[in-house]
């Protein structure tokens, strides 16, 4: 065994792992990685095909990002914001404000700076002005959470108890108060003791809804459905019962187009917009995580399935960077992280509204602070690799390969439908679910311990391909500069993994 799996069988935990499992096996260890390829200490390499847990964006090693690092590792790697500004910090958060509310500009063949992606929507919400830095998903999501619970008491009055409504099927992180806004009983029913209580409403998954009367049927679920839209008029009873008992919900916490750890469960076209109005009407604020879906995940708009594309009085083929301007959804806070450095060094931002800020100012003896802050927070490292990670995704290199990508996919994909244990495959952007079950035609699932995401992922893995199951569905979310071939080399592995699954059932 290498000597570095060794150690880590001794000494390492590992996340979301049975670690009697890990165990048993030999684990990859990974020393390198190029592009879309990771090599491990064997010198075999792999295709990266949920991009490092949907953190990588445009691949390993990337030369701008690798040189904005280094350039700034010559200055200084890290201070404190508690007490101190810095220079990519600042840059970075007057970046993220333009890009929230404007798209983004990018740089024409001149040099000339051009607005490549403008609003075509009327913005109607108040506009994102502030940033507050901090590490990860979960601690992006906590302070939208204190910042919201906290607005709420300001402006409602001090004995208001703030309530948030969330999804089914809802994961925010895994510290409590993001595990608080989960849903998701398997990984939080555990902690409940520990939590403080929110709502849950039903979330849009039409392949299991029990309100489709639609046959299966050999199409991603959202094309096909017979409803009436049960799952909108559930959010609006629920909105209107807490407004009945008098303490209307303080803010209204959603994944956008997307939730990726219920199992890459996608909205039909226009679910969000009109959740969104319904909780605006009910005057609570939007928290968005685009933890997952930010920075071009969602893509580009020109996805038979994609909102955008759904919608025909919008223009096609866009590049926005949050799903939720993909819909002309401006939130109140917005929570971003993962690809935020383009996967490269754990940072994160939550984005808020003048009206927020202002409800935290003060004199000093009023003690109107917002007493939240971690010690990494706006760290330079980090918020170099973020800015020169935004510079590339405004490349019409960049927008190109995302735009070819996600048509690709679509294309691609196709293929793993002659499979009877494949149940739906949903592709939002550039990432794709693939949900296994055991026969197509009932929609049955698998019973969890018979780990059949697990397995597939296995023989994936002895293909050269790596990426993680949720549940019973396999996730593929490549980096953006994933070639066809590699693309290919990505489904076939499904492909395999599905039919050897398929013998030993
Ligand atoms: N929100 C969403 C939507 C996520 O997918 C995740 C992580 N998978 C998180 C929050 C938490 O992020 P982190 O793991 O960086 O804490």
């Amino acid at each position: 065994m290498n000597p570095l799996a060794k150690l880590d069988q001794r000494f390492v935990w590992h996340p979301f792992t049975q670690m009697r499992d890990w165990q048993r096996h030999e684990p990859i260890v990974l020393v390198a990685g190029e592009g879309a390829v990771v090599r491990d200490a064997h010198g075999r390499t792999y295709l990266d095909a949920n991009a490092s847990i949907w953190t990588n964006l445009h691949g390993h090693r990337h030369p701008r990002i690798n040189a904005a690092i280094q350039r700034q590792l010559k200055k200084i790697s890290h201070s404190s914001a508690l007490g101190f500004a810095n220079e990519p910090a600042s840059l970075l958060a007057g970046k993220l404000v333009t890009i929230a509310d404007f798209g983004f500009r990018t740089t024409d063949s001149n040099g000339q700076h051009a607005r490549k992606f403008l609003p075509r929507f009327k913005l109607t919400n108040p506009k994102l002005t502030k940033v507050f830095f901090s590490d990860n998903g979960s601690t992006a999501l906590e302070v939208a959470l204190k910042l919201a619970y906290e607005f709420a008491r300001r402006t409602r009055g001090p004995k208001t108890r703030p309530k948030f409504l969330c999804l089914e099927g809802a994961y925010h992180g895994d510290t409590i108060g993001a595990v608080s806004l989960g849903h998701i009983d398997l990984f939080h029913k555990a902690y409940a003791g520990m939590l403080f209580a929110t709502d849950k409403v039903m979330a849009p998954y039409c392949y299991r809804c029990p309100f489709n009367r639609a046959r299966p049927e050999r199409a991603d679920a959202r094309t096909y459905r017979k409803c009436h839209w049960e799952c909108v008029g559930l959010v609006e009873r629920r909105f209107s019962a807490q407004k009945k008992r008098g303490q209307p919900y303080a803010g209204f916490v959603f994944e956008p187009l997307m939730q990726g750890a219920a199992g890459m469960v996608p909205q039909p076209g226009g679910w969000l917009r009109q959740v969104t109005d319904l909780a605006r009407s009910h005057g609570a604020l939007l928290v968005a995580d685009e933890v997952m879906t930010g920075f071009g995940r969602t893509g580009m708009g020109c996805h038979e399935n994609d909102d955008i594309a759904s919608d025909k009085s919008k223009p096609a083929a866009t590049a926005p960077f949050f799903a939720t301007t993909c819909v002309g959804v401006v939130p109140d806070f917005l929570c971003l992280a993962k690809g935020l450095t383009g996967g490269y060094l754990p940072m994160a931002a939550t984005l808020t509204t003048q009206k927020v800020f202002d409800a935290f100012l003060g004199e000093y003896e009023e003690f109107k602070t917002f007493f939240h802050g971690h010690s990494f927070t706006g760290n330079q490292l980090g918020a170099a690799a973020a800015l020169a990670s935004l510079d590339v995704l405004a490349t019409e290199k960049s927008i190109a390969q995302r735009a070819r990508l996600q048509k690709q996919m679509h294309t691609e994909l196709q293929s793993l439908w002659t499979l009877p244990h494949v149940g739906d495959i949903r592709q939002v952007g550039l990432v794709a679910g693939i949900e296994l079950v055991q026969d197509w035609r009932t929609r049955k699932p698998f019973d969890l311990r018979a780990r059949a995401g697990i397995r597939v992922c296995e023989v994936m893995a002895k293909r050269g391909v790596l990426t993680r199951p949720v549940g019973n569905v396999i996730v593929l979310m490549p980096p953006y500069c994933t070639t066809r071939a590699q693309l290919q080399q990505m489904i076939a592995a499904v492909d395999k993994g599905v039919k050897e699954l398929a013998k030993n059932i």
